[in-house]
């Protein structure tokens, strides 16, 4: 089904997630603005917006969307990660693979990513995990069984952090990264002898068990603490990426493969009025409705065929432009949804932003 839909489509999906409504949100929403057209391949989502005319009536506009998959507040992490596990294996097979989370703050990306972010990372609770820990167990186990027909895999992570335009280290050794001037200008983006896009002085580890990515991403979290008094909002304000570079060679065959997985949970795609805020506030609200636009731009001028991808318009395209620009290469966005009715305005912009890319 996979490899049909790639076919049809090109090299980029859109998946939707809504997530449930939480504690609170439970008693103040009496009717939702999201629905689920009843249907057989769970692809519809509809949205409607309330609002008053000028004569103080209510009036309602209903907005259908159609994606690869649309995934119902009901559905769990498992299911989330059966219709993702074929393109982590497509890593292994050699392709450069991305999978985004794109949504306002509280939508659920992390959730979707990573898994909620209060369980103890090495939770015997796998259902509760999101689709890193997973991909990487896949690949794990799948390397281990492929180890019997003659390959032999390494597999190495980095993990960044782009916050204002800037990359921070994500695995650097606790306390150090995401912090001063001199570690961020390091960090620079640069093209190696063979053409590969690299980053200069990131800490890249080798993940050579299931278990190394739960000690990855507890790191990851004391670097983000560190950084920050805040922790979520911090996080709400950055790209986090996780890349996992997959390189296999067969000693009976002579056969190689290198393959890139990037898993990349998105800074908040909410509008933040430019006008409300100033200083620090407006120069990061800038930079994420740059980079997300731009990021928007890239896919469009990529499924264009153009000539000019403007890769280098932005930090996140820069660094992933191997990735996204590789005639091989796959693409998902989930675009994640808060189903409650304050929530409707950005939800209707996130799903249209999701429908551009999906039209791709
Ligand atoms: P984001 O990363 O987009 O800001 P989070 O992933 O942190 O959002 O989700 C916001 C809150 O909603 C968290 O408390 C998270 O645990 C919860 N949540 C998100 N998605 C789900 C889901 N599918 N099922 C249950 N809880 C969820
Ligand atoms: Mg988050």
């Amino acid at each position: 089904l996979h490899n049909a839909i790639q076919e049809l489509k090109g090299n980029i999906r859109v998946f939707c997630r809504v997530r449930p409504l939480l504690g609170d949100e439970k008693a103040a929403a009496a009717s939702l603005p999201i629905s689920f057209p009843e249907c057989d391949d769970n692809n519809e989502i509809e949205l409607v917006q309330s609002s008053e005319n000028a004569l103080g009536k209510a009036t309602s506009k209903a907005f259908p969307f159609k994606f690869d998959r649309v995934f119902a507040p009901d559905s769990s992490q498992d299911a989330v990660f059966e219709d993702v596990s074929q393109l982590i294996q497509s890593a292994l097979d050699g392709y450069p693979v991305c999978i985004f989370a794109y949504g306002q703050t509280g939508s659920g990306k992390t959730h979707t990513m990573q898994g909620p972010d209060s369980i103890s990372l090495s939770s015997k609770d796998e259902h509760i995990l999101g689709i890193i820990p997973r991909a990487v167990k896949q690949i794990y186990e799948n390397t281990n069984k492929l180890a019997e027909r003659g390959w032999e895999y390494t597999l190495e992570g980095q993990f960044l952090e782009i916050y204002n335009e800037t990359l921070q280290d994500l695995l650097a050794p606790t306390g150090r990264g995401a912090q001063t001037n001199d570690k961020q200008a390091k960090l620079d983006i640069y093209q190696d002898s063979e053409g590969h896009t690299r980053v200069k002085n990131v800490t890249t580890v080798k993940v050579d068990s299931a278990e190394r990515v739960h000690w990855l991403l507890a790191r990851a979290a004391d670097n983000r603490t560190v950084a920050a008094t805040n922790c979520n909002e911090r996080s709400s304000r950055s790209h986090s990426v996780f890349t996992l570079f997959l390189r296999g060679t067969n000693a009976l065959t002579g056969e190689s493969s290198s393959g890139v997985l990037n898993l990349i949970d998105l800074a908040g795609s909410e509008r933040l009025a430019n006008s409300g805020s100033s200083g620090d506030r407006l120069k990061e609200t800038q930079a994420i409705n740059k980079s997300l636009a731009c990021l928007g731009d890239v896919i469009a001028a990529l499924a264009k065929g153009s000539r000019h991808i403007p890769y280098r318009n932005s930090k996140l395209t820069h660094l992933l432009q191997e990735s996204l620009g590789a005639g091989n290469s796959k693409t998902l966005m989930f675009v994640c949804v808060n189903p409650s009715p304050g929530s409707a305005q950005e939800s209707l912009c996130s799903l249209q932003f999701a429908t551009k890319v999906n039209s791709c």
